[in-house]
């Protein structure tokens, strides 16, 4: 693309479509305000000014003149990753007169691959001023006529190949062809705060992604088997946390040395029992962290019946170690739609690089898919399992997020993020 605009197409913005923020009643301004925060952290990357204006379920995004058009396609970009819309157009902004919207139309057109190909067409118009003199249809056949007539396009409303899309808005009107799908939900922050658990494997990334996507602010707390494994599954937990920063600004990762409670609760004989014991030993911990940290939900990735620890039985006995409410977003997901979605957002590759989790240690021969709860109360009364989650509690140590690759700042943590040299530091001072 060209760096300066050519004449008739204006100056380059951004249009963003909401997604169910539009359906909120009374209090959809709060999901509103919070979305332009969201926005407008995520856009302060960039240092470049640029103006925020919202109009109905639109928001526009104007650069100052003279803007190149290169800033606008990286905002655009960018902005696919917020959540709370469902499209991301990179527009051109036009005076409000249907000469200059033709012109610019047919100079938006005249760039296209479309046109060597004698590809279909239509014309879509959107009057949000009324006070516009033509009609939407009278603009669709306007425009519509003059693209037919200079570049021989067939017309087909139906399933076009190229559609040319013109929004009338109050001081100008919007002009573009394509548009980069959003991330749907609801603004993170509008829901709450949460924990998530995160370990280094496939689900709980995705299961993090799907509750911020609802309007979960998170932050995540990981279970290291050191010391008897090495760090490399608390650098995967952070590269993932890193990963999904772009959805949400800032996070915080906690860190918690299970291996020795893992060691404790083998020799209260916990045996068959073993992985549902540590989970709950985990959930107990977690929900002691998030008490601490004023987060209202726990979140894990299990899924019903994926591992022997996810039996419907088990699940009810882990959920019977905490009254803190857990979430588990991918409860009815099959693990083949949980990879195809770590795919997409960016965790996938993380999440298959080798570590040593700390679930394998002392894994029994055959773990029991039924767990009673009286059988696991029993061992946990064995080890003070209430006290041993407040002590692991206190044990834990952060890992701050470097730069987050996009700042929600009214949400975030008021800390300022350490450098990635202070994190290698502790990080090599933990495996020495
Ligand atoms: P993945 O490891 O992402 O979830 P999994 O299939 O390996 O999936 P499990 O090991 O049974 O699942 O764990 C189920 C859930 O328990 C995880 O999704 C996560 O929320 C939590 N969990 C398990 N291990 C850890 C850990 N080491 N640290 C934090 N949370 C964990
Ligand atoms: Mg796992």
């Amino acid at each position: 693309m060209s760096v300066v605009p050519p004449s008739a197409l204006g100056d380059p913005c951004v249009l963003l479509k909401l997604g169910e923020v539009v359906l909120k009643g009374r209090n959809r301004e709060r999901f509103e305000r919070r979305l332009q925060g969201n926005i407008r952290a995520v856009l302060r990357e960039f240092g470049v000014p640029f103006d925020l204006r919202q109009r109905h379920g639109v928001i526009a995004i104007l650069l100052p003149e003279g803007t190149p058009v290169a800033t606008a396609d990286a905002f655009a970009r960018r902005l696919t990753d917020v959540v709370g819309l469902v499209w991301v157009h990179r527009a051109w902004r036009v005076a409000k007169d249907p000469d200059a919207v033709t012109a610019a139309a047919l100079e938006l057109v005249a760039g296209r691959p479309e046109v060597e190909r004698r590809a279909t067409f239509a014309v879509r118009s959107r009057r949000r001023d009324k006070r516009f003199p033509l009609r939407s249809n009278e603009l669709d056949r306007m425009v519509g006529g003059e693209i037919n007539d200079k570049y021989g396009l067939p017309v087909r409303l139906k399933d076009p190949e190229l559609t040319v899309s013109i929004e009338v808005d109050r001081d100008e009107v919007f002009v573009y062809t394509d548009g980069l799908p959003g991330q749907g939900g609801l603004p993170v922050g509008t829901s709450g705060r949460g924990l998530v658990l995160m370990s280094g494997g496939i689900d709980s990334p995705v299961a993090a992604y799907r509750m911020m996507r609802r309007g979960l602010q998170v932050d995540f707390l990981h279970f290291s088997g050191i010391p008897f494994t090495t760090s490399e599954s608390i650098y995967k937990a952070y590269a993932l946390m890193r990963a999904l920063s772009r959805f949400q600004g800032r996070a915080r990762l906690f860190v918690v040395p299970f291996g020795k409670a893992q060691q404790s609760l083998k020799t209260s004989g916990a045996d068959r029992l073993q992985v549902v014991a540590q989970r709950r030993l985990m959930l107990k911990t977690a929900e002691e962290v998030a008490h601490r940290l004023h987060r209202d939900v726990l979140v894990t990735g299990d899924s019903l019946g994926q591992v022997a620890s996810q039996t419907l039985q088990n699940i009810t006995a882990l959920d019977d170690a905490v009254s803190m409410p857990i979430l588990r977003p991918l409860i009815g997901m099959d693990k083949s739609e949980i990879m195809a979605e770590a795919r997409r957002i960016g965790t996938l590759e993380i999440s298959e690089l080798p570590d040593e989790d700390c679930c394998t240690l002392l894994t029994p021969r055959r773990a029991e898919t039924r767990a009673k709860i009286s059988d696991l109360r029993q061992i946990e009364r064995r080890l003070d399992a209430e006290e041993l989650a407040v002590r692991l509690a206190d044990s834990i140590q952060e890992y701050k997020l470097d730069s987050p690759k996009a700042g929600s700042a009214e949400t975030g943590s008021e800390q300022e993020p350490e450098s990635e040299q202070e994190f290698a530091m502790e990080r090599a001072e933990r495996s020495a």
